[in-house]
């Protein structure tokens, strides 16, 4: 495993590694971004009540011209946010060499992006204020089942995004799906075949997700993983998602969430109802207040985020050490951890308090000692 780990380091080279370290510090500093831009948003907003005369001009104060409010803010948020970030990413992305699109056609799948986030959260931020209005002195419950929507709706649009901006087909390989069968069946789920996801047009970045459909469970995989790797390194890729379904992680990691955003909502809450008198804003029932309500939320997700990221680092190994059981594999393991670094541009070693705040995954160091024990111990 320590011939892995130089292995990678010899692959990324010099320059692949700088990458690599500026792809995990931005982590942190888009993270942080997030919560300054939303912070001039705000003040961009609430400055000479511009926001509050927005809202009296859509009608905010009616259940459908709240709604108007909600997602007029959103959108101007996603656009502000897009020109910000948009051609920063996008340039980013170009100089790491991961991306294949035109500069249109990345603006175009970022705008489409930040278009769905708008409709999403603007329904969620509506009913949030809905639920401030008629209840009061008891809102808590409405948004919480609010959240639960809001969070199955976030779970199933990593899947639409994936189907709305690629194209996808069936794999016509019969060993692999045979392979991919039996693999599915020693774990205990049925299997709903294997899907390839045409990436290689617009990324080099690989990656894989399962999902599942009538009690079957589909992998969703990027043509670019496909090319890159044995069929053996895709396999132990496949049965390290079926590691994080066995044990429910992704119920677990919504939950947290779940949870986090309803503090963060009830920051937000507490902000709007003391801002009551400035700006042009009446208290938690004015929609004209979510400039500040976003901001409340992002600057308590920055601070939270600690709290999923720490236990995701931990459901890693577990979805490691299951996938390892489970194809008794450890070499694959290794040359399929080595590809996946390598391709990705991911930091073998980040600094640890930049993995302790920010990074859901170890460190790729951290795992490879940890699939050593493991392997020591089945000996
Ligand atoms: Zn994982």
């Amino acid at each position: 495993m320590e011939t892995a780990l130089q292995e990678i380091y010899e692959k990324l080279g010099a320059e692949g590694l700088r990458i690599a370290r500026r792809q995990a510090r931005a982590v942190a500093i888009d993270s942080f971004s997030w919560v300054v831009w939303s912070l001039l948003f705000a003040c961009i907003m609430l400055d000479e009540s511009r926001s509050a005369r927005l809202s009296r001009w859509l009608g905010g104060g009616d259940t459908l011209g709240a709604l108007k409010v909600v997602l007029a803010i959103l959108l101007l948020q996603n656009i502000y946010v897009a020109l910000v970030e948009g051609y920063s990413l996008y340039q980013k992305e170009s100089r790491i060499g991961t991306n294949r699109q035109s500069l249109v056609g990345w603006l175009k799948s970022r705008l489409k992006q930040r278009l769905l986030e708008s409709v999403i959260f603007g329904l969620f931020y509506w009913g949030v204020y809905l639920a401030f209005r008629s209840r009061p002195d008891n809102w808590l419950p409405l948004v919480a089942v609010l959240v639960i929507f809001l969070l199955l709706v976030i779970y199933l649009s990593g899947y639409l995004q994936v189907r709305a901006g690629f194209e996808v087909e069936p794999l016509a390989d019969d060993s692999f799906d045979t392979a991919m069968k039996r693999l599915f069946s020693k774990a205990g789920f049925k299997y709903g075949g294997v899907n390839v996801v045409k990436a290689s047009d617009k990324t080099t970045r690989v990656n894989a997700l399962l999902t599942s459909k009538g009690g079957r469970l589909s992998l969703f995989i990027f043509d670019t993983l496909l090319e890159a790797m044995e069929p053996e390194e895709v396999e132990f890729v496949a049965a390290h998602e079926l590691g994080h379904r066995a044990s429910n992680d992704i119920f677990w990691r919504l939950s947290l969430h779940g949870v986090l955003m309803l503090i963060g909502v009830s920051i937000g809450h507490e902000m709007i109802s003391r801002a009551q008198g400035h700006w042009g804003l009446y208290g938690a029932a004015d929609v004209a207040s979510l400039p500040l309500l976003l901001f409340g939320v992002s600057a308590w997700t920055f601070v939270a985020q600690v709290i999923p990221n720490t236990y995701m680092r931990y459901r890693e190994y577990a979805a490691d050490s299951y996938a390892l059981r489970l194809t008794e594999n450890p070499s694959a393991f290794k040359s399929a951890l080595v590809k996946l670094t390598t391709l990705n541009f991911v930091d073998p070693e980040p600094p640890e308090w930049l993995e302790f705040w920010f990074h859901n995954h170890p460190s790729v160091a951290k795992r490879l000692r940890r699939a050593l024990r493991f392997r020591d111990a089945l000996r």
